[in-house]
């Protein structure tokens, strides 16, 4: 008989796990609670402009390419991937701007230029940060460590052959003051903890396989905007034989004696062989399982979340001179951090990142006009006065734009729309607003985040930003693809 499987959410992750469970004969039903398809990675229209709502930077293109292979299609027919010429342009409080262009010798040329460090110190950095990633994606990305065979393999054995090369001990700020001498490519390297939510000055230096991820891999644009990929995904799960039931929000998980046997939805019992939750690990466990009690449950809920963000859509009733990706740094970055972390308030001088897709997509705003993504990083939602943390957080991003720009932008804001930790939390289920599951603020974090098959409930599995591999486009498309591949497994003992 045919095996049925449910997935609980169509973000990323949820998409990514139904396709390739597809693939293995199963019969998949992919339940979202919205109305369409991405989760975080979503699109909005306001007065004329659209927003890609969530991710904008899209690297390894290879893991989303390699689920079109998998099922068979060329994404060449559904996406149009190109790799960015530069990065992103990085605005210092001292008035220098550096350019990260893709072009080693260009981006040495501007590190040179600007800072007091030179070409030896980019280049030696960089080939550390491969060094990192050689030793450690296969065990820590592509695999789930979780599974004792996965240390069967030889890659693993050398991962802990050479386990001081993985620099787990030292911070990355730390391990990247040990690479430069100037405060403004320490900070431009430091930056990279946020691309899981954490802070520089704790997370373990082993996260620096992300500067090599987007500097040695590359960066790229999807011309039709990122909630391409979520409706192109969505467009191959159908083809593939997926169900998708929108506007659908699956109430709990039913299971019996440590075995999971089906979705309670709409008030509608409906059985499942298997269960793949999209939803945070830890509103899993304490929503839709009902548990508070086991250990795993109390310990998922007591780690610390990543940060979040606060997201101002501004249509903009010009044409500036930014790239696609701008960053305008604060002054004192480790204040920044303790604000967001330790005092769990918006930053009184945030980093403001300003994302334009209108530059490469031009349909994306009305001709003469310019769509602004504004995001500053905030912290996870503890009931802070939101209001508040908003009209504080606005009036000292126009300031800074306005300051580091040398213009004048609130007259030209013509469209706006605000995304808050608790809007995040509400459209997408998200833990506390956190972006990217929980937070790896400390050296053993990457081993706590939950596994992509439950251990306690047979039959449940897991997907998405918040469990193994981690946050972000391709990791969370890499969870769906290892939640599949241990259902093959556990199919293969049956
Ligand atoms: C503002 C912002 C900026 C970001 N920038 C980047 C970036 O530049 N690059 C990058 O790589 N990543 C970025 N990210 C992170 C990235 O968006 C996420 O890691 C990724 O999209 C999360 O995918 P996911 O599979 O965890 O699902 P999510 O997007 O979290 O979606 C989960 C889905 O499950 C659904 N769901 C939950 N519970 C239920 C239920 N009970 N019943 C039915 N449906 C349910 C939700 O509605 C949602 O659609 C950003 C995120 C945000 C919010």
């Amino acid at each position: 008989m045919v095996k049925k499987c449910c997935v609980i959410g169509a973000g990323l992750g949820g998409l990514s796990a139904a396709i390739e469970i597809a693939l293995l004969g199963i019969e998949v039903d992919l339940f979202e609670q919205n109305e369409t398809a991405g989760g975080k990675a979503g699109s909005i229209f306001i007065d004329g402009f659209r927003f890609d709502t969530g991710p904008s930077l899209l690297t390894m293109p290879f893991v989303l390419e390699s689920i079109f292979n998998d099922s068979g299609k060329n994404i060449n027919n559904y996406l149009t991937i190109k790799p960015l010429e530069s990065h992103c342009a990085y605005f210092f409080p001292d008035g220098t701007e550096i350019i990260a262009f893709s072009d080693l010798q260009k981006f040495a040329a501007e590190i040179i230029n600007n800072t007091s460090d030179n070409k030896i110190n980019l280049i030696t950095y960089l080939n550390y940060c491969r060094d990192i990633y050689e030793l450690t994606a296969d065990l820590f990305l592509f695999n789930d460590f979780h599974d004792c065979n996965t240390f069967k393999k030889y890659s693993s054995f050398r991962t802990l052959l050479n386990i001081r090369k993985i620099d787990s001990m030292r911070t990355m700020h730390k391990a990247n003051s040990s690479f430069f001498k100037d405060p403004k490519t320490i900070q431009l390297f430091d930056r990279y903890a946020t691309y899981n939510g954490s802070n520089p000055y704790l997370a373990p230096a082993t996260l620096n396989i992300i500067p090599h991820v987007e500097y040695n891999m590359g960066s790229y644009i999807v011309e039709q905007g990122i909630y391409a990929v979520s409706e192109s995904l969505a467009k191959l799960a159908g083809q593939v034989g997926v169900n998708i039931y929108t506007n659908k929000r699956v109430n709990s998980i039913l299971h019996n004696d440590g075995k999971v046997s089906g979705i309670l939805v709409n008030n509608e019992k409906i059985n499942y062989d298997f269960v793949v939750s999209n939803a945070d690990a830890s509103v899993t466990y304490a929503q839709l399982l009902n548990d508070i009690k086991t250990k795993n449950a109390k310990r998922y809920a007591k780690l610390e979340p990543s940060s979040s963000a606060m997201v101002f859509y501004w249509g903009m009733d010009y044409i500036s001179s930014l790239g696609i990706h701008n960053i305008i740094f604060s002054e004192d970055y480790q204040k920044e951090f303790h604000e967001i972390f330790n005092k769990s308030s918006c930053p009184n001088d945030p980093t403001v990142y300003i994302y334009i897709s209108s530059k490469f997509k031009s349909d994306d705003a009305l001709p003469g006009t310019e769509n602004w993504f504004v995001m500053i990083n905030a912290p996870y939602d503890k009931n802070q006065d939101w209001e508040h943390e908003t009209t504080k957080s606005r009036d000292r991003i126009i300031n800074k734009i306005n300051r580091t720009l040398n213009i004048s932008i609130e007259s030209k804001i013509r469209g706006e729309q605000i995304l808050t930790p608790p809007d995040i939390e509400r459209k997408t289920s998200s833990h506390k607003g956190s972006l990217y599951g929980i937070s790896s603020n400390s050296r053993t974090a990457a081993f706590l985040r939950q596994s992509n098959k439950s251990k306690q409930y047979k039959g449940l599995y897991f997907c998405g930003g918040s469990v193994h591999p981690g946050g972000g486009i391709p990791l969370v498309l890499l969870s769906g693809k290892l939640a599949a591949r241990a259902i093959a497994k556990d199919l293969s003992r049956t």
